[in-house]
């Protein structure tokens, strides 16, 4: 069967684009479905001109582009990064058509409580993304000046810290002192290197930890030897 080497036409693309989400939708509701039927379903309608393995292939460019996104991807299609950069932005582009990519979510924000807002929304909606890969975060954070000067954060930063902590202080051990109105264990997310100094919003930089460990980090007369023994790298070797 001679198939065709030419580029993946727009419409061959959103089949395939498709036909992952319909997977992703069904595997991430635990429900039973077949690779090997669609890709056939998929070889016997708009990509006729197309191989099973080069199908495979393309759903596999679809995963690393969910992946690079930290979002949840078909762990049966390992993801394939090595695709050209104009298909990888028609990938995002028809993936955000789907409403599978939240762009504005991951924006940096100065403002406390859009922060929040969106931590919160990734926390409850995202939890398997955030443990699909680690968030990049910021090296230099954007200063922003107003009255008070303050930095803009990724919220996916914040949001990661918090749910890998999973509601153990990263400093003392101790479980969270105790839970928000919305249930979830209340931990404190501090930069080891302050954002005032200059340091990176990242997780190397961050640490969850509760407010007592917090207070003693800033304040506290051993705060230097408390804070060599609590950075994440120390955390990491422990
Ligand atoms: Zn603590
Ligand atoms: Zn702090």
């Amino acid at each position: 069967m001679a198939k065709s080497g030419k580029n993946w036409s727009e419409e061959e693309l959103k089949a395939a684009v498709d036909a992952y989400l319909e997977m992703l939708q069904l595997e991430s509701s635990g429900r039973p479905y077949s690779k090997a039927e669609i890709n056939k379903r998929l070889r016997d309608n708009v990509l006729s001109n197309r191989s099973k393995g080069s199908i495979e292939y393309r759903m596999q460019n679809i995963s690393a582009t969910l992946h690079e996104l930290c979002l949840p991807w078909i762990q049966g299609y390992k993801p394939a990064s090595n695709v050209g950069s104009r298909i990888k932005d028609q990938i995002k582009e028809m993936l955000s058509r789907k409403g599978a990519v939240d762009k504005q979510i991951y924006l940096p924000t100065a403002e406390y409580e859009e922060l929040d807002n969106k931590v919160q929304a990734l926390r409850s909606g995202l939890k398997v993304a955030l443990l699909n890969g680690e968030p990049r975060g910021i090296t230099t954070p954007e200063k922003v000046t107003s009255s008070t000067t303050s930095h803009k954060r990724d919220p996916l930063v914040k949001a990661w810290v918090l749910e890998t902590a999973n509601g153990f202080c990263e400093a003392c051990g101790s479980s969270a002192p105790f839970a928000t109105s919305g249930g979830i264990p209340f931990l404190e997310v501090h930069h080891m290197n302050l954002l005032a100094d200059g340091g990176p919003d990242t997780i190397a930089n961050t640490v969850a930890i509760c407010p007592n460990c917090h207070r003693r980090l800033h304040h506290a007369r051993d705060k230097e030897e408390f804070k060599n023994h609590h950075d994440r790298a120390g955390l990491n070797e422990a």
